[in-house]
């Protein structure tokens, strides 16, 4: 039989769910993949059931999506984002794995390249492969803030790629860029005639002193920037499949092509329950970062009292923590040891670098507190595993 394909030749499943999985067959509190297991807010499961008993949502939305739904987003990101954002600019896909997706396929053609910060989010590498695009890494600081080298990020960007991926808050190291340096970026982005795809997934998920900006609304750079972002993280809804694509008409109509022949659409009554989520008031958005905050601060002092040295993230619900001083070579070996004989989960940070860095793991946070006591409580363990 003829080989099947290149282009999926190379592929692992995806790590993180991988993980999720010896989780489970170990028991173990999970505390890789990054999902709430508190519920979503109250008004969101309301809307879901009274959409349940509407039989006109229950088939296909349009192209675009529920135009209910992209009003009420192009309203909310205009108030956020301190620009005004027509609503024909939005586009609903099947998460922001999709919207990343579709918008690097109607950016790049085959042999293409686009430059991705290091650490990153596994998925940019393998969307980028299904469009035939090559990662170009440009390794962030090693410092506590993950801070910009604007000299290597020219230097990348000398070789012509077609895009920056910019994933801020960044998953899995907790970034959010300055405003300076986003400034840095839009210069040379200019510089270098370069697209921008933004994954802002973590968006309202950033902790004070930290400040995010939405890099579409620097000067200038609306035009060439595709915004992807998600309501699976900031209304605890990520089984809901729920993200989008905000960008100029000519762009969102290519985005929209390929969002017609994967997908079609997202799901419509979810589309049409979400919009409650989108019209919560700022008080919503308060107490969303008080919870947050709150968590980071247990977890993160807990990992810290345990000798497991966290960088404390400045936005996003996950946690870097280095083990270098357990003597293991392998980060996934520390992570299926800590599965088995310490009871909690997490994900090993190799993936989420293209050079060998077997110093880190990543744990998340949004849990509810007593599963987070619990986490820490097992990890008393954790010395165990020094080798
Ligand atoms: N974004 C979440 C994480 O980084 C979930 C990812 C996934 O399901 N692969 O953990």
């Amino acid at each position: 039989m003829q080989n099947l394909s290149r282009r999926t030749e190379n592929f692992s499943d995806s790590t993180i769910r991988r993980m999720t999985r010896i989780a489970a067959g170990y028991d173990a509190i999970n505390l890789s993949q990054g999902f709430p297991d508190f519920p979503p807010p109250a008004e969101l499961m309301q809307a879901m059931e009274r959409v349940s008993h509407q039989p006109e949502y229950q088939q296909y939305a349009v192209l675009a999506g529920s135009p209910l739904l992209t009003a009420a987003i192009a309203r909310k990101c205009s108030r956020f984002m301190g620009i005004d954002i027509p609503q024909e600019d939005v586009t609903m896909t099947c998460g922001s794995t999709e919207a990343m997706t579709s918008a690097i396929m109607a950016i790049t053609d085959i042999g293409d390249t686009v430059v991705v910060f290091n650490p990153y989010y596994e998925n940019y590498i393998a969307e980028s492969r299904l469009c035939g695009a090559k990662a170009l890494y440009v390794d962030l600081n090693r410092d506590s803030t993950f801070s910009l080298d604007a000299e290597k990020l020219e230097d990348a960007l000398r070789q012509h790629p077609k895009a920056l991926i910019l994933n801020n808050p960044s998953n899995p190291c907790g970034k959010v860029f300055t405003y300076e340096e986003l400034k840095t970026i839009a210069e040379l982005v200019r510089k270098y005639d370069v697209y921008v795809i933004t994954d802002e997934t973590y968006e309202h998920i950033v902790y004070a002193p930290n400040r995010h900006t939405y890099f579409a609304s620097l000067p200038g750079m609306y035009e060439r920037t595709i915004c992807c972002s998600s309501l699976s993280k900031s209304y605890s809804i990520t089984g809901w499949r729920l993200g989008y694509t905000i960008a100029r008409p000519e762009i969102t109509d290519r985005i929209r092509k390929v969002h017609d022949f994967f997908t079609i659409g997202a799901s419509h009554p979810l589309q049409v329950a979400a919009v409650t989520g989108l019209e919560m008031p700022q008080s919503y958005y308060d107490d969303l970062i008080r919870k947050y905050t709150a968590k980071r601060e247990l977890l993160c002092s807990g990992l810290e009292t345990l000798g497991l040295n966290p960088i404390w993230p400045q936005g996003s619900y996950f946690v870097m923590c280095d083990i270098s001083s357990f003597g293991y070579e392998s980060d996934m070996d520390f992570c299926v040891d800590m599965i088995e004989k310490v009871g909690v989960a997490a994900v090993p940070c190799s993936i989420f670098y293209n050079s060998p860095e077997n110093r880190f793991i990543r744990f998340h946070f949004a849990k509810l507190d007593e599963t987070l006591y619990a986490a820490l409580d097992r990890l008393e363990r954790i010395r165990i595993l020094k080798k």
